[in-house]
């Protein structure tokens, strides 16, 4: 059911491709799972597509790619791809046929897909619709180099478009369980982006300290295992939505992996979907452009949930309390190799809204929030700071130029 529009609600679009039904990464690989396809599987159940509301994703060409990506690289990732192997050579230079990153076929395709995806996210974004494309959050993509399960940096390229879309302050905001490091990289000699990652202390790949700040345009917020929702809002009510109002930016980039979810096979972070949507959406309104991203996620049942309840929630239909038995048919086919099935919830298979982690929240939160703040000058708790609708003069008692609402929505294409 479709809420009726509130005045000057956005538009979202929601940004796909068939590519994610082919069988990819091998066999033994966490991302050898259902991911997208199910999302798009689950909302067609729901009848969560309204005309206009499910866009087809181009795919990028090696001219697009490489005004990121080195030329070489992008080639000697097509040419491994097409061949089904790479040499020894290749596999040093650019890390691609490892483990991480296996070559296998449709792997060219699929990852120029999903930048190809967060461009026309970002062109979404530009029009003025919320777009959301799961299959993006690519972020362990560095320039010359495949990293982390990822070949390409679809994230970098939705900026570059907004960018050329006449955005000057893009604020990206990075949700997955593990640091935004491939980004955070790309930007961090351009005084137009802003970074924040919140992420598992002491994961792969083990960069994303707090004391890490890129010349003062990233913030790092590596939280404990077990991190729930009473710290996330802690963390997002006291640094991340302040940040979100001084930086005042004309777009903001979110990459939402399904990996900070409790059940994660491969993290150990504790988060409720809920948690994770009502961040998400206390984020959206910050910015006149918005591009919502996936990321990584290694439980199909949770990954799927999340996604497909986050699409909800950005296009403003109401989750259900219960699913019914064709759309829990969707959850029921999942398989995954790192999920013992007695491990497999019921409520993974019946529901889509986790039940709340109301563990209360630690001391160590609280420290960790006081010294971002700190870092960030932002002004220290319990000084009454004027909150502000986008568009309008942001607080001077931040230190920082005031932005007018001429500055502001800038970007236009
Ligand atoms: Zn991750």
């Amino acid at each position: 059911m479709r809420q009726p529009d509130a005045p000057g609600r956005r538009a979202a679009v929601f940004v796909g491709h068939d590519i994610y039904r082919r069988a990819a990464y091998g066999t033994m690989h966490p991302l050898a799972i259902p991911r997208v396809e199910s999302v798009v599987d689950l909302c067609h159940v729901l009848d969560w597509f309204g005309s206009g509301e499910y866009r087809t994703s181009p795919q990028a060409s090696e001219a697009e790619l490489a005004g990121f990506h080195d030329a070489a690289y992008v080639r000697a990732l097509r040419e491994a791809a097409h061949a089904g192997r790479v040499d020894h050579a290749t596999r040093e230079r650019y890390g691609i046929g490892t483990m991480e990153n296996p070559v296998f076929p449709g792997l060219f395709e699929r990852a120029a897909t999903s930048v190809g995806g967060s461009i026309l996210a970002a062109e979404i974004a530009l029009s003025g619709s919320i777009a959301f494309h799961p299959a993006g959050g690519t972020h362990h993509g560095r320039r010359d180099r495949a990293s982390g399960f990822c070949y390409f940096n679809d994230p970098v390229f939705a900026i570059r478009r907004l960018h050329q879309g006449g955005c000057q302050r893009v604020f990206y905001v990075d949700l997955d369980a593990h640091h935004g490091d491939g980004v955070e990289i790309a930007f961090a000699a351009d005084a137009r982006v802003h970074t924040l990652s919140i992420h598992e202390a002491g994961r792969w790949p083990y960069t994303g300290d707090l004391a890490d700040t890129a010349g003062g345009r990233a913030c790092n917020l590596p939280v404990p295992r077990d991190f729930a929702d009473a710290e996330l809002r802690i963390l997002l009510e006291d640094v991340v939505l302040p940040l979100a109002e001084r930086l005042a930016p004309d777009a903001l980039v979110l990459t939402c992996g399904g990996d900070a979810l409790a059940g994660d096979p491969l993290t150990r972070m504790a988060l409720s979907n809920v948690a994770l949507w009502d961040a998400v959406e206390a984020l959206v309104p910050l910015a006149p452009r918005v591009v919502v991203l996936g990321g990584g996620g290694y439980n199909p049942w949770t990954l799927t949930r999340y996604w497909t309840g986050l699409w909800a929630r950005l296009s403003g239909r109401t989750i259900p309390d219960g699913l019914s038995d064709a759309a829990q048919q969707v959850l029921r086919q999942l398989h995954c190799e790192l999920v013992e099935e007695e491990d497999v919830r019921d409520e993974w298979l019946t529901t889509l809204a986790d039940a709340p982690n109301d563990a209360p929240a630690r001391a160590q939160i609280a420290a960790l929030r006081d010294q971002a703040r700190a870092r960030l000058r932002l002004a220290p708790r319990g000084t009454p700071v004027a909150r502000h609708a986008p568009g309008e003069a942001r607080a001077a008692d931040d230190g920082a130029a005031a932005v007018t609402p001429e500055d502001r929505g800038g970007c236009t294409q």
